[in-house]
């Protein structure tokens, strides 16, 4: 479908990918088809558009331009990121056992933890930054491996080839969540992984304000299968919502640029200042995947943790004098968020459980938005004076 566009490069193919102008009309962007049915000229459904949850035009863009981003050559839309990762878990069956990365995002877990092994799947979550304690956890019926690089909060860089190669060895698929660093900065298909998952709420939609999820292979066999049960489950995303992704993809490039750009500036700040005790950036050498980080992704994203004193008054303090940066959860959006994950994002998980993780009650995540990198600086300045 979108082998035409492959000569391009990534930021041609972000804005040209799925997107010809509308033959009946001419509109360079694509359409918003807001119909749930089509005209049908004879008894055949196998072609053309029939009712739009088994497919509709505008979804069918974003689903074309997809695969172009990820290298990959087939996408699915969902209406969320969590939809998109439930109808991927249903490729399983009862007894099927799941090794997923222990620091996943909050809702993936509850989604694996607390709903899907009450149908009989099984799930071992492990430390996967060390590739012994993903071999050592597969067993016979390990139908999937589940991990997201880098990692919520803590940005942890976990080797996508080298579980590939582990998962493959033992005949499980591996199921990456790429919404972190985005398509521009990583690939994950093209180092071994069968299924790339992604919140389009964040970096991909980059405007918060739509929520959307997204499903990107490379093999057709699992397309086959993946593409019923896309209609079947039914969690797709409305038209508007598709074309909203759509239209932040355009810009996905050159945002990303100045998203790590942003970050790296921020995380040099931060890590020179005497109220900072550590700062989480892949991007700094003194980073313990700094390596790896730039051996798998080709940039190091916006994203950026760092810890204040462990002090829920002091922390609270810091976040409300901030006046460009909002406290708010979510991410990968063109306006700059600080999020407390010890109150906030990992609140449902157990004190032990985000104690062994690193996620310390002076812990904040920080979504480095597209505002000037100085006026950010500055924020960052008088905020921590205050405190
Ligand atoms: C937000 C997020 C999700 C869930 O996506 P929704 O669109 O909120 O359903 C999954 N994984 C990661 C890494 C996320 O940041």
């Amino acid at each position: 479908m979108t082998d035409q566009t492959r000569p391009w490069r990534f930021a041609t193919r972000a804005i040209h990918s799925g997107q010809e102008p509308d033959p009946s009309t001419g509109s360079i962007v694509p359409p918003i088809h807001q119909s749930s049915t089509f005209l049908m000229h004879d008894l055949d459904t196998s072609h053309g558009y029939v009712y739009s949850r088994l497919g509709n035009p505008t979804r069918q863009a974003l689903e074309q331009c997809l695969p172009s981003l990820e290298e990959g050559r087939y996408g699915l839309a969902f209406a969320s990121g969590l939809a998109a990762e439930t109808t991927a878990l249903h490729l399983l069956k009862q007894g099927d056992h799941v090794v997923s990365a222990a620091d996943v995002y909050g809702g993936t877990y509850r989604l694996f933890a607390e709903v899907l092994s009450q149908w009989g799947l099984e799930f071992t979550f492990v430390d996967a930054t060390d590739l012994q304690n993903v071999a050592d956890a597969m067993r016979s019926n390990t139908r999937m491996v589940w991990i997201e690089s880098p990692t919520n909060p803590m940005l942890q860089i976990i080797d996508i080839a080298g579980i590939a190669r582990l998962a493959h060895a033992h005949g499980a698929l591996l199921a990456v969540d790429n919404t972190f660093a985005s398509p521009y900065f990583q690939k994950p298909l093209t180092l071994g992984a069968d299924i790339v998952s992604h919140s389009t709420t964040k970096y991909l939609g980059g405007h918060s304000d739509v929520i959307g999820g997204a499903l990107i292979l490379s093999r057709q066999e699992l397309y086959d299968r993946l593409k019923p049960l896309q209609s079947i489950i039914g969690a797709v995303p409305g038209p508007f919502d598709a074309w909203l992704v759509l239209r932040g993809i355009k810009t996905l490039a050159v945002r990303m640029r100045q998203h790590a750009e942003n970050a790296h500036a921020v995380a040099r700040y931060l890590v020179a200042h005497p109220k900072v005790s550590r700062v989480h950036y892949p991007g700094l050498p003194e980073h313990p995947q700094h390596d790896l980080a730039a051996r798998q992704m080709t940039g190091f994203g916006g994203m950026v943790s760092f810890e204040l004193k462990p002090d829920l008054e002091l922390v609270q303090r810091f976040l409300r004098s901030l006046r460009i940066f909002s406290m708010a959860v979510s991410l990968g959006g063109v306006e700059s968020l600080m999020a407390h994950p010890a109150t906030m994002t990992h609140s449902s998980v157990p004190e032990e459980t985000r104690r062994r993780f690193g996620i310390t009650d002076g812990l904040i995540r920080c979504s480095v938005g597209l505002e000037d990198k100085d006026d950010l600086i500055t924020d960052l300045e008088q905020a921590l004076a205050g405190v």
